[in-house]
């Protein structure tokens, strides 16, 4: 079986400017119906648990931290019979839009799946060891306080991840890592790496097109180039500096489409 993981961020009634990652709930809601007219199915959230996965592509839908929007999000794929997984910087919970304690209770009792996003949203591979460590078992601890069961699954914040961080998650006690790593999952990628799972970012300059080659599989190679380039381009630059041509290419490329 091929898994497709999509993720999310921050959806919002009214369009914004600043942030590539947050889309508006509008959009996401065409996202939904988009994925049901493809006829794509969306996996259930213990897909990642079956020995015997079912043939075919199936759709991971995930959401990064923690936002107070995530709820609205899942009221909506509950109407369409869908569930997801959502990752909390648990710092966050109960700060001014993010979800608190209840929500999170709430979404875990939708049939949502809840997963550790670090503690503060630092990343991991940058950090001094014992930091790192600070930050996934914090999460790991306040999240099965709040839900009374285990969590066992993390997403690394800003997709920051190292071979000693992957030791480590597994060790506290994660079975299950979700990078940003774009790309397809398929059943028989390397078995070393077999708890580590690609996902692709939607941004909200995506056309529908695009989306909708993303989620029929139609679109690997062309993606695959803007990763590598991006990956490249990240590498060499400071983090500032990177964000700033980010912005300037996604803008650009947006006037592009609409003057097409
Ligand atoms: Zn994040």
């Amino acid at each position: 079986m091929k898994l497709l993981f999509i993720t999310y961020h921050r959806t919002v009634a009214e369009p914004e400017t600043d942030d590539v990652h947050t889309l508006t709930f509008n959009q996401f809601a065409r996202h939904v119906k988009l994925i049901q007219q493809a006829g794509v199915t969306v996996a259930g959230t213990h897909v990642l648990e079956r020995d015997q996965p079912d043939p075919g592509h199936q759709i991971v839908i995930t959401f990064d931290d923690g936002n107070k929007s995530d709820l609205v999000n899942a009221e909506l794929l509950v109407r369409h019979g869908m569930t997801a997984m959502f990752f909390i910087s648990t710092a966050n919970i109960g700060r001014d839009g993010y979800l608190d304690e209840d929500d999170i209770r709430k979404l875990d009792g939708m049939g949502m799946l809840i997963g550790s996003h670090s503690h503060q949203h630092k990343r991991l591979n940058k950090l001094p060891t014992a930091e790192a460590r600070t930050q996934l078992k914090t999460s790991k601890q306040c999240l099965e306080a709040i839900l009374g069961h285990s969590v066992q699954y993390i997403a690394f914040p800003g997709g920051g991840y190292s071979s000693s961080v992957v030791a480590m998650a597994t060790e506290l006690g994660f079975r299950h890592m979700m990078t940003t790593d774009w790309g397809v999952n398929t059943a028989t990628h390397d078995s070393k790496k077999r708890h580590l799972y690609k996902r692709n970012n939607i941004m909200k300059n995506m056309p529908d097109s695009e989306f909708i080659r993303l989620i029929t599989l139609k679109s690997r190679l062309r993606r695959g180039l803007t990763f590598f380039l991006k990956r490249l381009l990240r590498a060499s630059l400071p983090e500032n500096s990177y964000g700033v041509i980010r912005k300037l290419v996604m803008s650009s490329n947006t006037i592009n489409k609409s003057s097409n």
